[in-house]
């Protein structure tokens, strides 16, 4: 078996494992940084980052739903993914 050393070893590439790392390297340790699936955080794959996205596109519908108050008309679709997805190449093989 193959031998390994370094100064640091960090479990999980997680927001917090990848941070300790960095600071790890930034002080001038060698690091290993060990993960079992290493599929992304779960900030950016499931949590902070895809719940803003939802946030916005929710605030932005609600928006567009009450556009009338100011004059305004405008209809909102919600499209499921499959469907988009159909519009989508609809739309790029259209032009
Ligand atoms: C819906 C949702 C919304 C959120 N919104 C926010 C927000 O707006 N702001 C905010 O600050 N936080 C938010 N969070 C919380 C934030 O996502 C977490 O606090 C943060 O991702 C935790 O980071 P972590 O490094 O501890 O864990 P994770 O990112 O889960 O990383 C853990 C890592 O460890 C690995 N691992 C687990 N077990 C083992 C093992 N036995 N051996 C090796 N590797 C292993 C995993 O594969 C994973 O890569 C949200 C969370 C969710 C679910």
């Amino acid at each position: 078996m193959a031998e390994h050393t370094c100064d640091v070893t960090i479990i999980g590439a997680g927001t917090a494992g990848l941070a300790a790392e960095r600071a790890a390297r930034k002080s001038g340790a060698t690091t290993r940084l060990i993960d079992d699936k290493f599929a992304g955080t779960v900030c950016a794959t499931v949590g902070c980052m895809p719940s803003k996205l939802l946030i916005a596109a929710a605030n932005a519908a609600h928006g567009a739903r009450r556009a009338d108050v100011f004059g305004g008309l405008c209809q909102v679709i919600i499209l499921r993914r499959e469907q988009h997805r159909r519009h989508h190449h609809a739309v790029n093989s259209a032009v």
